[in-house]
């Protein structure tokens, strides 16, 4: 991030605005917004803007037009100059702008969506102007006309609430339940009437207990590609107070949480568990207990080799509520993302999801079952014992030329397919450093990945 966006209190402080064209002029308006005192410097100011707080100097720029200023704008129609006014007023260590040169300056404006003093600014450090105008656009479209009235009265009833409930975990719960209820369309009408509405909720809110209860989530993340959870993951995910997250979860997808929630990583690597399953659950239920609201974030679905189920059990045994939201399970998503459908009428009419993990160097599967060539074999967790699945597969009659893929980092933009057939995939493996997580595909579908290949995905044989 190059710019940090802040917000400034403006009001009444002396700000200096050189050159009236009609970008000046748009700044000028955004600083008496805020409540600036605006001098304007410039030998041709003919103002529009009428305003008892802009001050108009119709003359040349000078120098001593920067002693005592708080923060300047710097917007002639003279590069050079603007230049020059941008690199003194930041060596007497001003705030500057010098419009449409960022290089020169020390801040920018960003674009901004304003319902009075609720605010949303928006950025693109000045690199993609037309990007922030959609941005702006479109998230203007989305904030209320009158959410302003709303915002007020929030404010106003802070101190009501606080005497009310005790704590900030159940103020939270409180402001959450009537953020985006029908009390928020009631105060865009007559914030009267939504004052009393608010008075009824919170009474009611105080009287009833259930609020103080904890909660478990258990939320499939997808593969990884954040555009692959579904609403409710995102809408539960945003409710949560602690998120407990692994590994196969990727940054972007935890970021969606709550800046002020408790994240907590209980990830877990072959070979290398951060905290042992028993801990996780120990923990969950801990939280749970002490009224948290938990979202257990896991990796694609959360009943597809994730150990939901095992998580679940003593939240159910002690009555805590909870919420199971499905995700999409690395199968799909690898597949949709390499161009390879699990099942086709040609080629495939059923699939299995396999655990391809080794229990003593030896993966312990009922391996004839794997004989049907019509069968597409998805196996997770099978990187290390690629070689007895490939072996195993051919001596229950598989044909040695049986196309297999391996899906590494799926769905991400690191994702990598490596293709080959039962006997050559192991080369492929040992040429190539793969990584997991790595899903392997086999069957003759993979074969249609090049024809489904629209997206230019990049495939090594
Ligand atoms: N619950 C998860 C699976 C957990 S088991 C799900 O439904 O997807 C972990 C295995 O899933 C990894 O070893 C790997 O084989 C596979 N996997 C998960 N995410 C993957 C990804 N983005 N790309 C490739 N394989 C992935």
């Amino acid at each position: 991030m190059k710019y940090l966006p802040l917000a400034l209190d403006l009001a009444e402080q002396d700000v200096l605005v050189v050159g009236a064209g009609d970008v000046a002029q748009r700044k000028i308006s955004w600083l008496l917004k805020a409540g600036a005192a605006v001098s304007v410097v410039a030998p041709d100011a003919s103002m529009q803007l009428n305003d008892h707080r802009i001050r108009i100097h119709n003359r040349p720029y000078t120098e001593s037009d920067l002693e005592q200023r708080h923060l300047v704008v710097v917007a002639t129609n003279n590069a050079e100059l603007n230049v020059k006014i941008g690199q003194r007023a930041r060596a007497l260590g001003y705030l500057v702008n010098v419009v449409d040169l960022p290089a020169a300056s020390n801040f920018i404006f960003p674009a901004i969506v304003e319902r009075g003093d609720f605010t949303i600014a928006i950025s693109s450090a000045g690199n993609a102007p037309v990007l922030t105008r959609y941005w702006r656009r479109t998230i203007d479209a989305l904030v209320p006309a009158r959410l302003q009235s709303w915002a007020d009265l929030l404010g106003r009833y802070r101190d009501t609430v606080k005497s009310k409930l005790g704590t900030i975990d159940s103020r939270r719960r409180f402001w959450e339940s009537v953020i985006d209820s029908d009390i928020a369309e009631e105060a865009y009408r007559d914030s009267n009437k939504a004052k009393q509405r608010l008075d009824k909720a919170l009474d009611a809110f105080a009287f009833d207990h259930t609020h103080q209860q904890g909660a478990v989530y258990l939320i499939g993340a997808g593969p990884g590609d954040p555009e692959l959870m579904t609403f409710k993951a995102v809408r539960l995910l945003q409710r949560a107070e602690v998120i407990l997250y692994d590994r196969l979860v990727a940054p972007e997808i935890v970021n969606m949480g709550r800046r002020d929630a408790e994240y907590i990583y209980v990830g877990k690597r072959a070979k290398d568990h951060t905290l042992p399953q028993h801990k996780i659950n120990e923990l969950m239920l801990k939280l749970a207990l002490d009224g948290k609201i938990v979202a257990r974030l896991k990796g694609g679905d959360p009943f597809i080799f994730g150990r939901g189920a095992e998580e679940l059990e003593h939240i159910i045994d002690a009555n805590i509520p909870f919420e199971i939201v499905p995700g999409i399970t690395a199968a799909s998503g690898c597949a949709s993302y390499a161009g390879i459908p699990l099942t086709h009428r040609d080629h495939a009419h059923s699939v299995r999801f396999v655990a391809g993990h080794l229990k003593d160097g030896y993966a312990d599967l009922a391996w004839s079952s794997f004989a049907d060539s019509r069968q597409t074999l998805v196996f997770y967790m099978g990187l290390m014992g690629l070689n007895t699945i490939c072996r195993e597969l051919i001596k229950v009659g598989r044909d040695e030329s049986t196309p297999v893929a391996l899906v590494e980092r799926g769905t991400t933009p690191n994702q990598q397919v490596y293709v080959g057939t039962l006997t050559t995939i192991c080369d492929v493996l040992s040429k190539h450093n793969v990584k997991a997580p790595t899903l392997i595909i086999i069957g003759s579908v993979v074969s249609l990945h090049s024809a489904l290949a629209w997206r230019g995905i990049s495939i090594t044989e």
